[in-house]
């Protein structure tokens, strides 16, 4: 029997993460891709594409998308040629129809977005693992993700990874702020609560203080002025199956107020 993947939530910040070596996240996500069991293929969950129905990436050499702006040239060479799983996705439409989810659509013309490709060319850097996307729901709420995570937990026991990523914290224009005036001060309080609520909530296993954390958490909104960076999170939560418990596997604050925690199920 091949071992059962673990599930996975990081946070991905700036694009231009994937060149900085020296950032503790940079590092742990090299790190990550060299200690979790190697997987078949990944479905990799990412904020940066939202659609009202699931949709599931199905073209088999996905192009690589450069989904920002103003960043260093460099960035917008960069390219991430892993292969797609046109199989695969076929795979993932059946399961999240057969969990009564909205009908999916597969989609054949769209690539990767940098929500993937930035901390997937840090994990898997030879690009040799295909991948496909599922996009998220932003309006259906967290419920419908953990539906969607429920549907997909099979595929760990057939060593496809279930990557989802976003950003624990996720409030840009504080950061653009925060860069300006503090360089490199501590995070101010909204976002050391927040980031050791979610921390107590996910280690304690408590799906039902995640589930309503627009009035479980305090100050929900300010570090996550819209929800998309946060939504990817309940995939993986969702895939963990029963036992809610994960673990956080990496910490850290990025332009003040973007906590970069990472996440793992099964880990
Ligand atoms: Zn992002």
């Amino acid at each position: 029997m091949p071992p059962r993947l673990p599930t996975v939530f990081v946070s991905h910040g700036a694009p231009s993460l994937v060149l900085e070596k020296d950032d503790p996240t940079h590092r742990f996500l090299i790190e990550l891709g060299r200690t979790l069991p190697r997987p078949k293929a990944m479905v990799c969950v990412s904020a940066h594409w939202e659609s009202p129905r699931p949709r599931v990436t199905a073209h088999p050499r996905p192009p690589t998308i450069h989904d920002f702006g103003r960043f260093l040239d460099k960035l917008y060479q960069m390219r991430y040629p892993a292969p797609g799983a046109p199989e695969l996705a076929r795979t993932v439409c059946h399961l999240l129809e057969l969990s009564g989810l909205d009908p999916s659509l597969l989609d054949e013309e769209r690539g990767l977005d940098h929500g993937a490709w930035v901390p997937l060319s840090l994990m898997y850097p030879a690009a040799d693992i295909p991948v496909i996307q599922v996009s998220v729901q932003t309006a259906a709420g967290p419920r419908h993700h953990v539906e969607v995570g429920r549907a997909l937990e099979p595929l760990r026991d057939q060593e496809i990874l279930i990557l989802a990523s976003g950003g624990a914290t996720h409030n840009l224009r504080e950061a653009g702020r925060w860069d300006a005036r503090f360089g490199q001060a501590d995070p101010p309080s909204y976002v050391r609560d927040f980031d050791a609520w979610l921390h107590q909530s996910i280690s304690g296993g408590k799906l039902e203080a995640l589930l309503d954390y627009r009035k479980a958490a305090r100050d929900f909104k300010r570090n996550h002025p819209t929800e998309e960076h946060f939504l990817p999170l309940f995939v993986p939560l969702g895939a963990a199956g029963e036992d809610a418990r994960g673990k956080r596997v990496h910490r850290g604050i990025a332009h003040g107020v973007l906590s970069m925690a990472a996440y793992g199920w099964g880990i």
